[in-house]
């Protein structure tokens, strides 16, 4: 149990009670960690194209919770899955693997698709200042567990077999759909559930979906239920139990998975363990990111992406600012103004810190108590942090916070470098590094001239013309002309794309 002494339940003396929405009844409750390491799995990305912006919200959100129960001084061991198999198009238990129409699409093989949209997905947290989770299983590796796992479920009763696959019988657990808070009709008409023959309530989810002997998949494994691959669903319940046990504390992820996904991975593993208790404690869930009134969680073409942002002359860590400026369980309205302005607020901090540094090397409460004993103004600001952040993470009033005290003539410099230093810690907008010029809005690509722009295209065609000759001393030679112009070539699978530095 509990640390002794300074962190019992994650309070530390003078601290304020951390507090948790928890979708599971739909209530703020007291958190207290049930062990000495906090268990946290957050669901990952399926890596078969660009994440857009709102697929990168769930990843800050949980980022704020880590660095929470870092100032708390709670052990966190945090899983974020890879999905590189199991997640059919539109969500749903039948039709094509999203990873294998990537693969046809840009003619390449599955495991290069998994392996550039998994690199990419680091590339986008890293520049988001997102802490490294502790492991990030892929599901194409836990193949053989998910089937053992499926192989219990049947054996204990909780599955039926269809020429399609391997189902869950929704109607044996009383318990089902508690998460989602409404009717099956209500859960499935959100959920976008497809018609499946033979299935005998809409609610039942494959385990395992058998391959049709006229169509073979790409990734296909053998199974007490012929050839196929896993339910989407399965991998979670099975990395995050051999990963954090049995039972944990924490599971996060976008509300879109409230409904559906977050409501079968509960079903199957209440059902595999058989203990009676609840699998997960606490279920957080952040809300959208609306893109001109629509949401931006599943996959829309066109949805912009943090690279375009860059594109744009915006920093990574701006938007960072602008999804912090919002409380996780708030909807939120992109748009590029509303990022220039947390980009100039970013700017604004960022100056006004430059001179206070170095700043203390500060990440929790106790250490950033210790530090202002002899200043009442910054231990009354740490104060109202700490309040903030126990508060179901409130970020906007963190922030306002760090800006008060920037302002407030009455703080010892010392106490403003440890309070700045402690909201940094919990918002991590890199305000002891960033320099102001980093955030000057960098010419845009949209800002080009027509004859400007042209010119670049000329010099990336020809580059990809010399290349596909295998004239490398062209290429590079090409390549050094942009670098001249300011322009930044990344080769991708469907060609190179470029932007200003
Ligand atoms: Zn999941």
């Amino acid at each position: 149990m509990g640390r002794s002494g300074t962190n019992q339940g994650g309070n530390v003396a003078g601290g304020h009670q951390l507090r948790l929405f928890n979708s599971l009844g739909r209530r703020m409750e007291d958190f207290t960690p049930s062990g000495e390491v906090t268990g946290m799995y957050s669901c990952g990305p399926t890596v078969y194209a660009f994440p857009h912006l709102g697929n990168m919200r769930p990843y800050v959100f949980a980022d704020t919770l880590r660095r929470a129960f870092r100032w708390r001084d709670i052990p966190v061991r945090h899983v974020v899955n890879i999905t590189d198999v199991g997640h059919a198009v539109a969500d749903t238990d039948t039709g094509e693997d999203k990873l294998e129409v990537a693969a046809a699409r840009e003619r390449r093989s599955v495991q290069d698709i998994a392996d550039f949209y998994t690199d990419v997905f680091f590339v986008d947290t890293a520049a988001l200042n997102v802490l490294p989770a502790d492991e990030y299983p892929r599901a194409s590796a836990y193949v053989p567990q998910m089937i053992e796992f499926a192989a219990e479920l049947e054996a204990k009763g909780w599955t039926y077999r269809l020429p399609s696959g391997l189902y869950f019988d929704t109607a044996k657990d009383p318990g089902y759909g508690e998460l989602a808070q409404m009717d099956a009709e209500g859960q499935l008409e959100a959920a976008r559930v497809e018609q499946v023959e033979g299935r005998r309530r809409k609610t039942d989810f494959a385990l395992w979906r058998a391959e049709d002997p006229d169509q073979k998949r790409v990734m296909r494994w053998d199974s007490p239920w012929g050839w196929g691959a896993p339910g989407w669903h399965l991998e979670c319940s099975v990395m995050s139990i051999t990963l954090l046990g049995s039972h944990f504390d924490i599971h996060t992820g976008g509300v879109d998975h409230r409904e559906l996904h977050h409501v079968n991975e509960i079903a199957q593993s209440q059902a595999y363990l058989g203990d009676g208790q609840p699998w997960v404690r606490y279920w957080l869930h952040n809300e959208y990111l609306q893109l001109g009134g629509e949401k931006m969680a599943k996959s829309a073409g066109g949805a912009p992406r943090l690279a375009d942002l860059t594109e744009a002359g915006y920093h990574p860590l701006a938007y960072r600012l602008f999804l912090l400026g919002g409380h996780y369980r708030s909807q939120l309205g992109f748009t590029p103004e509303a990022v220039a302005a947390a980009q100039a607020t970013l700017r604004r901090l960022v100056t006004r810190v430059q001179p206070l540094r170095p700043l203390p090397p500060i990440e929790t409460l106790a250490a950033a108590q210790a530090n202002v004993a002899g200043d009442p103004v910054a231990a009354r600001l740490l104060d109202t942090i700490d309040a903030a952040i126990a508060a179901d993470l409130s970020t906007p009033r963190v922030l306002a916070t760090l800006q008060d005290a920037l302002r407030d003539p009455d703080i010892t410099p010392d106490g403003l470098r440890t309070v700045v230093a402690a909201a940094d810690a919990l918002l991590g907008l890199g305000l002891a590094t960033l320099d102001p010029a980093d955030l000057d809005h960098r010419r845009a690509v949209t800002e080009l001239s027509a004859q400007e722009r042209h010119a670049i295209e000329q010099l990336v065609a020809d580059r990809t013309q010399a290349r596909k000759e295998r004239d490398w001393p062209r290429a590079d030679q090409i390549r050094a002309e942009l670098d001249e112009l300011g322009v930044q070539l990344t080769d991708t699978p469907s060609g190179p794309s470029w932007q200003l530095r």
